[in-house]
């Protein structure tokens, strides 16, 4: 071989692999203008009556059920993949003053979560508290369908009991990710599942909207509590602040091979939800996986730290 066409062949695999890379780890969609509204004074004109009666949350509160870490380049594209992002895995509890409650988010048993996060904390004491205010809520709803949301339903010691207050939408129910949650046998086709368009006023003070991209299942949660503070659940649109406020989402192989997300879709409610959060900095948006956001609604907005 000779020398020239030797270096010409290590030329263009060194330009391939770097295409590859740039392709599966750094090129992100993103949308200049969204095709996604979020309707937020259509949430506020759904729950309005019961914040004038005080009849809506009196009361919201999070538990941290497990955490874990994901290399930072594969939560934000073009990140590191050497240093790594700390998730956490919570469940919230929206609480009303004649004692009703509702679970928003179910995060794993510890089984599922030692099989996913192996090594990383599972605090099993708050998980036993989300399944007994299971047992006594009202409403079970879900941001979306993947196994760290509800796997809390699905491995339920008391399906029997919860699925009748068990809200999963036909969307979640019939997605294809659902079945790593593990339902045990027969017990998905109990559920009920939940029809709407556009909103959906799930319980007083509690607005759902339909937000597919991440999963086809998953929606935005809004929560408006009797004191006038209010709350927007988006699951896993995002998993960090960040990719709202680089306008970067999750890298194509973590998008394409692990979640088989829809990236345009996430790419328009990405930009929208930065229009959100400059245009109305009074309503808290809370990413799921992220841990500094749970630490501030906890400290500065009275979010509690155990469910009651
Ligand atoms: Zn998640």
């Amino acid at each position: 071989m000779k020398k020239t066409s030797m270096w010409t062949w290590i030329g263009l695999a060194v330009i391939l692999l770097l295409s590859f890379y740039y392709l599966l780890f750094v090129q992100s969609s993103s949308a200049e203008k969204s095709q996604f509204e979020i309707d937020l004074a259509g949430m506020r004109s759904l729950t309005q009556a019961d914040f004038e009666k005080k009849s809506g949350p009196g009361a919201l509160n999070s538990l941290l059920i497990g955490e874990g870490a994901f290399p930072s380049g594969a939560i934000l594209a073009g990140d590191s993949l050497i240093s790594k992002t700390r998730l956490v895995f919570t469940a919230f509890q929206v609480l009303y003053p004649d004692g009703k409650q509702l679970i928003l988010d179910t995060a794993q048993d510890k089984s599922l979560h030692e099989e996913f996060y192996q090594g990383e904390p599972f605090y099993a004491d708050n998980y036993a508290s989300l399944q007994s205010s299971m047992n006594q809520a009202s409403w079970i709803v879900a941001t979306h369908e993947h196994v760290d949301h509800v796997g809390g339903i699905a491995q339920s010691e008391n399906f029997a009991a919860i699925k009748d207050q068990v809200f999963l939408t036909k969307e979640q129910l019939n997605g294809p990710t659902i079945e790593a949650a593990r339902f045990p046998a027969g017990n998905l086709e109990q559920l009920k599942p939940l029809n709407y368009d556009g909103l959906h006023l799930i319980a007083p003070g509690v607005v759902l909207q339909k937000a597919p991209g991440h999963s086809v299942g998953s929606q935005l949660i809004y929560v408006r509590r009797n004191d006038g503070q209010e709350f927007l659940f988006i699951g896993d649109i995002a998993w960090n602040l960040r990719n709202i406020e680089e306008q970067t989402g999750r890298p194509l192989l973590v998008s394409w091979i692990f979640l088989q997300e829809d990236r345009e879709q996430v790419a328009h409610q990405l930009r929208a939800l930065l229009e959100l959060k400059q245009s109305h900095p009074e309503l808290q948006v809370v990413i799921a996986h992220d841990g500094d956001i749970l630490e501030r609604i906890r400290k500065s907005y009275g979010v509690g730290s155990s469910f009651q």
